[in-house]
């Protein structure tokens, strides 16, 4: 019951459009206790009295009111189904003032369980920074929790200890200190469409640097957020990220939010995509906290967080996905946008040796596609394995130049929006002019991995497919002395003269072979 009310477009949600949101909250770190309102601004689509809001336990909402009414509610675990008392006649905009407090869920490992990271620096002053993928944001604040809807723009305001330093997303607008009460005001604001979880707000000992990218789209503000004792350290390592930018905006195109900016802002946890202000916390280590995930050797060629988190702006936060069951659309992409990093500085070869070298990590344990509409995510396969079900797809349309095309074509189809699965295969599909539909479901719904059976002998060569989905029959390059050719298995036995003494099937394609 509760998963349907946080993962389905339920009645109360349906018949309205979020846009804007100005959150305004009070972080009083001694006391691990927050305080403040949101007032949600939304388009009505058609008339109803009953409007949901999330807010979890064991933060509460004190009170609701629409245009300076009261509203009463009934609350089914973190849903608020608040009755409204104005008329919500289709075309006009509301607004909702909601106020809460409380001491919110503290994260015990994130950014994977998420809520609160209320910690101390080297110098002990207070490290604090909210996450909440999968979780969902209404750990922290009241919100319309599903990610089918964003909010159009967003403003976040702060208050924290005058000492401290609040980042969220966005431009840094105003910074006031109020006279009493030790306390000062951080007031940010995003111009640009944001899924719920991309929010955060980042509180430490913080010092700035910047710098001007020289974008697609022109001059792109890029801000860095770190702590005080490691500007110097910072100032090093960050170098990924001008280098991060080249690369994502040739493969993807132009930078998504240059009116927000590009932000790095450290963390006390590993890190996350949050839009315009991807948190950073890989202790300044090249690869994953310094190991390789492709056991390679090229995972050390780059900063993981910078590059993996950065490049979410593309794959999650501009093209986001409607259900996170649909998550692979944010993972898939980004686990290959790592290897199209390395492509564009180290070459083809030392991709794919990376990308190749991941799949140690594919379980092949649940489908990459989780369940609808009951916020459930599938399986971590999502990363590597949808990573090179990208490269292979990448080997099958045999034009790099297309594939780029393509990619940057996804991110101006879909460019901040919320997107399915389904959108997403039809597009690859006709923009490669391939059928795609078995492939998709061998990798997206199946857990088998396709295996080519083969035998050569008395000048033959013998071939099919075990282990795939109905009318999968992708075709595959071999080598066959060294030279390279084409061969189109399927279900069926297929024979082809074969004089040769060597044969290889191509690394590129993620299929599993066996000679029988
Ligand atoms: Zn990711």
């Amino acid at each position: 019951m509760q998963d349907t009310l946080r993962g389905s477009i339920t009645p109360e949600r349906e018949w309205w459009d979020l846009t804007y949101y100005d959150l305004n909250i009070k972080v009083q770190p001694d006391k691990k206790y927050i305080a403040g309102y949101n007032v949600v601004h939304y388009k009505v689509l058609k008339s109803h009295n009953i409007i949901q809001i999330d807010l979890q336990e064991p933060l509460e909402i004190t009170a609701i009111s629409q245009d300076n009414e009261d509203l009463d509610y009934n609350k089914i675990g973190p849903a608020y189904f608040i009755i409204l008392k104005k008329k919500q006649v289709p075309g006009e905009y509301n607004e909702l003032y909601i106020q809460y407090a409380g001491k919110p869920k503290e994260a015990v490992n994130a950014p994977w369980d998420g809520g609160f990271s209320w910690k101390k620096d080297k110098n002990g002053k207070d490290f604090i920074a909210t996450s909440c993928q999968g979780l969902g944001a209404s750990v922290w604040w009241p919100n319309k929790d599903h990610m089918y809807d964003e909010v159009d723009s967003m403003r976040i305001a702060i208050d924290v200890p005058k000492d401290l330093i609040a980042v969220a997303n966005g431009r840094l607008r105003d910074t006031h200190e109020y006279e009493y009460g030790g306390f000062k005001l951080y007031e940010w604001f995003v111009s640009n469409p944001i899924n719920n979880y991309g929010v955060n707000v980042n509180i430490g000992d913080y010092v700035n640097f910047s710098e001007v990218y020289q974008g697609e789209k022109g001059p792109l503000d890029m801000d860095y957020w770190v702590l005080s004792y490691n500007l110097e350290i910072a100032k090093k390592q960050f170098k990924d990220a001008p280098k991060m930018m080249k690369a994502f905006e040739h493969w993807f195109g132009p930078y998504p939010f240059y009116e927000d900016s590009f932000k790095l802002v450290e963390v006390p946890y590993l890190g996350m995509e949050h839009q315009s202000s991807v948190t950073y916390g890989n202790k300044y280590l090249n690869g994953y906290l310094g190991s390789d995930l492709s056991r390679t050797g090229w995972g050390l060629k780059f900063d993981f967080i910078i590059i993996h988190e950065a490049g979410h702006e593309w794959f999650a936060n501009s093209i986001t996905n409607k259900d996170i069951a649909d998550m692979w659309i944010h993972e898939s992409f980004t686990n290959y946008s790592e290897n199209l990093f390395l492509d564009y500085y180290y070459g083809k070869e030392a991709s794919a040796d990376y990308v190749i070298g991941c799949r140690a990590n594919i379980q092949n344990d649940r489908p990459i596609i989780g369940y609808y509409n009951v916020n459930h995510e599938g399986s971590s396969d999502m990363y590597y394995k949808g990573a090179n079900m990208l490269h292979t797809l990448r080997q099958l349309i045999e034009n790099d130049e297309l594939w780029r095309q393509i990619l940057r074509g996804l991110n101006t189809e879909f460019y901040h929006q919320t997107v399915t699965t389904k959108q997403i295969e039809d597009y690859l599909s006709e923009k490669t002019n391939k059928n795609l539909t078995a492939f998709f479901n061998q990798y997206l719904r199946d857990i088998r991995i396709p295996t080519l059976e083969y035998t050569i002998k008395n000048g033959e060569l013998k071939f099919r497919y075990i282990d795939i989905v109905k009318d999968f029959d992708m075709p595959i390059e071999v080598e066959i002395d060294g030279k390279t050719e084409w061969i189109f298995p399927s279900s069926e036995w297929k024979t082809k003269p074969f004089e040769g003494k060597d044969f290889k099937i191509d690394r590129d394609y993620y299929i599993y072979s066996k000679e029988i």
